[in-house]
């Protein structure tokens, strides 16, 4: 049986040029049916089903460096009669107690030469940095290299905390315990060398009753400049040494390493991938509009 088409087509057309509303409508429709399929074809097939938001995030261009000292407080045995500390360092090094540092003394003493603040150390009962601006301090000592020693840091006398000086109930200007540590040696300035650490540590008293700590602790690199270090929270326990390397696993896939830290909360619990995906940070739903990368490129994927 023969079918001629022409007839057929020549009657559509003259059926809808009597309608252009209808041809509009229907190229409309058409449209969005199309786009409909497209998006749906996008989801099931290629994203498997995961929404994916856009995220305005700018990375942080962040400096590494070694830091040779290890310090800690067992905030059990903090008090003014004594407080027990860990410490270690790769090098030999100098460690200074001291009881009741003024805050601005303390980075006055950390901004000056390493050549400075080892004159200071050493012959801290005659510096006038030390006998006049704080309370009291323990003979310094000098740390071997690899050692790791439990000290109890005693002061040479009772200390006194209502001389610490307050403006307001909640704020002091005197940190009441301090643990300087310097290297023996002193580094290159052009090397960016961590050559000193002072570890601040609050002890609970009558005039701030919040649990004696580890309060803040401050690097001094050889060329000058002194930073803080905080304490980056990474979420997952999981560590695997796939590449000899120990890394953190994402708690997301499951599969890659994790490497941004979120800022300014500092929780770094997902892979590079994964946190395209978040919108906040997943562990404390707070804004994270900043990051840095814990692992180089190669390390991460
Ligand atoms: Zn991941
Ligand atoms: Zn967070």
């Amino acid at each position: 049986m023969e079918f001629n088409i022409t007839p057929f087509l020549n009657d559509v057309a003259q059926h809808i040029s009597n309608r252009p509303f209808l041809v509009i409508m229907i190229i409309i429709a058409s449209y969005l049916l199309v786009r409909l399929l497209m998006i749906l074809y996008r989801i099931i097939v290629i994203d498997s089903g995961i929404h994916y938001v856009t995220t305005q995030r700018s990375a942080v261009k962040m400096d590494t460096y070694h830091n040779p000292f290890f310090f800690d407080v067992n905030i059990q045995k903090a008090n003014y009669l004594g407080v027990e500390c860990t410490l270690s360092c790769e090098k030999d090094c100098y460690v200074l107690a001291v009881w009741g540092v003024p805050i601005y003394q303390l980075f006055i003493l950390l901004n000056e030469s390493w050549s400075s603040l080892k004159k200071a150390i050493i012959s801290h009962v005659q510096c006038e940095k030390f006998s006049t601006k704080c309370l009291c301090s323990a003979d310094p000592l000098l740390l071997i290299a690899g050692d790791k020693k439990v000290i109890e840091f005693k002061p040479r006398w009772d200390v006194d905390e209502s001389q610490f000086e307050t403006n307001v109930p909640s704020s002091r200007q005197t940190y009441p315990f301090v643990v300087i540590m310097l290297l023996q040696k002193a580094a290159n300035v052009n090397q960016h060398l961590v050559v000193a650490m002072a570890n601040v540590v609050h002890v609970s008293d009558n005039l701030l009753k919040f649990k004696s700590q580890l309060y803040g602790q401050y690097v001094k690199l050889s060329s000058g400049p002194v930073g803080s270090i905080k304490k980056i929270f990474l979420s997952s326990p999981e560590i695997s040494h796939s590449d000899g390397e120990p890394f953190v696993l994402c708690i997301a896939c499951y599969h890659r390493a994790v490497s941004p830290v979120f800022l300014p909360c500092r929780h770094a619990c997902v892979c590079s991938v994964c946190s395209e995906f978040c919108k906040t940070c997943p562990v404390c739903r707070g804004p994270a509009y900043f990051y840095f990368e814990l692992l180089d490129a190669s390390r991460s994927n």
